[in-house]
C-alpha cells in the first residue's frame, strides 16, 4: 500500500547496497598526485600513515545519500507574523500576469490552528527528511512570527537557489463541506515556460504520492482529479525551477482539519512529499 515509499526505501537500499564500487578498488593507489609520486619514489612516510606502503588500501567512502548535491526549494505559505502587518501584506506587487497583494494571513481551523503554523510544521517535517536524504534545502522563511515575505520575494529565494525542484505548502479555506488536497500547476507566461512540463511531472507524483501513502482524499470542490492549473499566483507564474503548490486539505471541514492538526498527519504529509521528490529527481517511474 506504501508503494512509493517502498520506491523510495528501494533507492536507498541499493545506494546503501551497491558501496558504488568503493570496496572494488582497494588497491588503487592514491587519487592525489602529490600522494602517488611519494609512493612511487619510496619517499620515506611518517610512521602509521594511510599511505604507507602495504597499508595503501583507501577506506571505502560510504555511499552518497540519494539526494546528494540535490537542493530542494520549500516554500510554508504565509507566516505567523502576517495578522500583525496589514500595511505590509497589502502591499501590491506583480504575479507575472497582474498585481496582487503581497501576501495574505492564509486561512484558519475551527479551533483556531492557523494555516501558517500548519504550513511551517510540515515544511519543517520536509526539511528534516530531505537532509537526511542528503539534499541541500532552501526555505523562504525560518519562523512562523515573522512577517512575509512577498510571494514574489518567495520564488525569488528559490529561482535564486536553482532548486532542482520546488514545492509551495498551504493548506485551503474552502466550503465547510468540502474535503481533500488539490496540487496546483503552472500556466506558460514566458518567465515559466521551461518548467511547465516537469511541474506538471513533478505535480503527478505529488498527487500519486498523497494518494498512496496519506489518508488524504482529493478535493471534492476544487480542480479535476487532484489537479488544477493556476496562472493567477506569483508562486507558479514566477518560478524558473519545477514547482507545484499544494493545498494539503480544507481547513474549514471539521475532518481535514482534524488531521491537519495532528503531527502524526503532517510527519506523514513529509513523508509523503518526500517520496515524491525522489520519485522525480532520481528517475523512477510514477
Ligand atoms: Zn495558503
Amino acid at each position: 500500500m506504501h508503494s512509493k515509499l517502498s520506491v523510495a526505501a528501494a533507492i536507498l537500499a541499493a545506494a546503501l547496497a551497491c558501496g558504488c564500487g568503493a570496496a572494488t578498488r582497494p588497491a588503487d593507489p592514491p587519487a592525489d598526485a602529490s600522494g602517488t609520486a611519494s609512493a612511487a619514489s619510496g619517499a620515506v612516510v611518517p610512521a602509521g600513515s594511510q599511505s604507507s606502503p602495504g597499508n595503501s588500501a583507501p577506506s571505502p567512502s560510504p555511499p552518497a545519500p540519494p539526494l546528494a548535491g540535490r537542493v530542494i526549494g520549500i516554500d510554508p505559505g504565509h507566516n505567523g507574523g502576517n495578522f500583525s502587518d496589514p500595511g505590509y501584506i497589502d502591499q501590491l506587487i506583480w504575479n507575472g500576469r497582474a498585481s496582487e497583494t503581497c501576501d495574505t494571513t492564509g486561512t484558519e481551523a475551527a479551533s483556531g490552528f492557523t494555516e501558517a503554523s500548519f504550513n511551517f510544521d510540515v515544511a519543517t517535517d520536509l526539511r528534516a527528511d530531505l537532509i537526511a536524504a542528503g539534499a541541500t534545502v532552501v526555505m523562504t522563511r525560518q519562523d512562523n512570527t515573522g512577517v512575509g515575505p512577498c510571494v514574489t520575494t518567495r520564488a525569488q529565494i528559490i529561482n535564486s537557489a536553482h532548486a532542482d525542484v520546488a514545492i509551495d505548502i498551504h493548506a485551503d479555506g474552502g466550503p465547510t463541506w468540502g474535503r481533500g488536497f488539490t496540487v496546483l500547476e503552472p500556466v506558460a507566461d514566458g518567465p515559466n515556460d521551461a518548467v511547465i512540463s516537469s511541474s506538471a511531472q513533478f505535480g503527478a507524483d505529488v498527487r500519486a504520492a498523497l494518494l498512496q501513502d496519506t489518508s488524504m482524499p482529493k478535493s471534492n470542490y476544487d480542480g479535476v482529479d487532484g489537479l488544477i492549473s493556476r496562472d493567477d499566483l506569483a508562486g507558479l507564474n514566477l518560478t524558473t525551477v519545477p514547482k507545484v503548490i499544494v493545498e494539503c486539505g480544507n481547513m474549514p471541514n471539521a475532518t481535514d482539519a482534524g488531521l491537519l492538526v495532528s503531527g502524526a498527519f503532517q510527519q506523514g504529509l513529509a513523508r509523503a512529499f518526500t517520496a515524491a521528490i525522489m520519485v522525480f529527481l532520481l528517475g523512477q517511474p510514477g
